[in-house]
């Protein structure tokens, strides 16, 4: 019999997890024994993953900095890199903006509704908002300070910072660009082997994504708040999942226009690692499988997936920065503000740069909202008429954040002329080799 290929047996995972937790809410020990006997499989299988996020950034960064040979070379390829993708970050807060105004979500919300949400959800709008006064404290120069780690094991810690972990890679990078090519030589062969074995691991963790999946998306689905409370957000999630979909063709057509790749090729070489995106909330838990999709089935060197792609897991956040732009319009339209021009224009900027800063982690993108509406004098209260929400929202945008850094790796790749024909077509053929 034929394997399915790898996305549809995740898809099935997923339907089954959902399908299985729906059957269990019946039950009255079901959601105890969802959260006690299958959730954990699904958190081994996310731990797992950001296990070799940090060992394969350093050790992809490492070996593709010092294969540039020349540093000219890397500040091309890095200017490059950013100015696409704060040029697809403002596209995508700009449609979000264009969705919001036209739809006017809030403007269908009760007043009864809004107090009931706010009710509802004020404890946790206060979690976020403290977790974001946090980041509002820091002065203008925080970025650039947090940016050089003063160690690296804590940078690549659990809490740790990825930004800080690229910085120490491509550090490493250029110093071994700088020595004598005999004493560079074992150690770059040394991170190149290394870098293999994490591409196999990934392969070995892929074996059981369709199970890890299953166990998500059942423990999420029996966590779930009412379905009432999601009726009432039905219109700005529809806002927001319209979006999201229409940056998506934006990415086919940019992908198609640049590159010459198909909207067809693109889809089936991403599946594997939108689904995942999906099902985990979480760019940096997904970015392993994202580099190995874009290398081995969008055919882009691995020079340019393993400087690109890194980096946009943590500042690229398209799916993010245009759920944000509608969240704080929504919320400024339900609390009856009019927003003006100049504030809608200064929502691009903060939402740009909120979601440069957001991490790569379930719900983050929510914490950084707080300084949009901050910004915007938009009543941060508003957090909790989202919250109900949130969850499936930020599982959508994920999607899309990880799909936006594969759509600029891929035209990165073109216009350093690194953009090959696909090695495996197959997945199945990874283990053929
Ligand atoms: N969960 C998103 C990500 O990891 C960030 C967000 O909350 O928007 O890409």
């Amino acid at each position: 019999m034929r394997k399915l290929e790898l996305h549809w047996q995740i898809l099935l995972g997923m339907l089954a997890g959902v399908l299985f937790a729906l059957a269990m809410v019946q039950l009255e020990w079901g959601p105890q024994f969802i959260s006690d006997w299958v959730k954990p499989f699904g958190n081994i299988f996310i731990n797992s993953l950001k296990l070799i996020a940090v060992p394969l950034i350093l050790a992809s960064l490492i070996k593709g900095v010092s294969d540039l040979k020349d540093i000219s070379k890397l500040s091309q390829m890095g200017g490059r890199t950013i100015a696409i993708y704060i040029f697809t970050t403002v596209i995508a807060v700009s449609i979000g903006l264009g969705v919001v105004n036209i739809v006017k979500p809030g403007a269908s919300i009760s007043e009864e509704t809004r107090s009931e949400l706010v009710e509802n959800y004020k404890g946790d709008a206060d979690a976020i908002k403290s977790k974001a006064d946090k980041q509002k404290e820091a002065g203008p120069l925080q970025a650039l300070e947090d940016l050089v780690p003063s160690n690296i094991f804590k940078a690549a810690s659990d809490n740790g910072n990825m930004l800080q972990v690229i910085f120490f890679a491509i550090f490493f990078g250029i110093g071994l660009i700088l020595i004598p090519e005999e004493q560079a030589s074992p150690v770059k062969k040394f991170f190149d082997g290394f870098n293999e074995v994490i591409l196999k691991l990934i392969d070995l963790i892929m074996l059981a994504a369709p199970y890890g999946v299953f166990a998500l998306l059942a423990a999420l689905v029996v966590e779930s708040p009412s379905l009432d409370l999601f009726k009432a957000l039905a219109w700005y999630a529809l806002c927001v999942v319209l979006g999201l979909t229409l940056m998506l063709g934006v990415y086919l057509l940019m992908v198609w226009v640049f590159t010459k790749t198909s909207p067809n090729t693109f889809m089936k070489g991403m599946s594997p690692a939108q689904l995942l995106a999906f099902s985990t909330s979480s760019s940096a838990a997904t970015l392993p499988v994202t580099m190995e999709r874009v290398e081995e089935h969008l055919g882009v060197d691995e020079e340019v997936t393993s400087f690109v792609l890194p980096i946009g897991a943590t500042i690229n956040m398209d799916g993010t920065s245009l759920y944000q732009a509608i969240a704080a319009v929504f919320i400024a339209q339900a609390f009856g503000m009019d927003l003006s021009l100049s504030a809608q224009l200064g929502i691009i900027v903060t939402a740009t740069l909120a979601s440069i800063g957001s991490a790569a982690v379930p719900g983050a993108g929510m914490v950084m909202l707080v300084i949009v509406l901050a910004q915007a004098g938009i009543p941060e209260a508003g957090l909790a008429l989202i919250f109900a929400v949130d969850r499936p929202l930020d599982m959508c945008r994920t999607v899309i954040n990880v799909s936006g850094d594969a759509t600029v790796s891929m035209m990165v790749a073109k216009s350093v002329d690194k953009l090959h024909s696909p090695k495996v077509k197959n997945w199945d053929d990874n283990y053929k080799k």
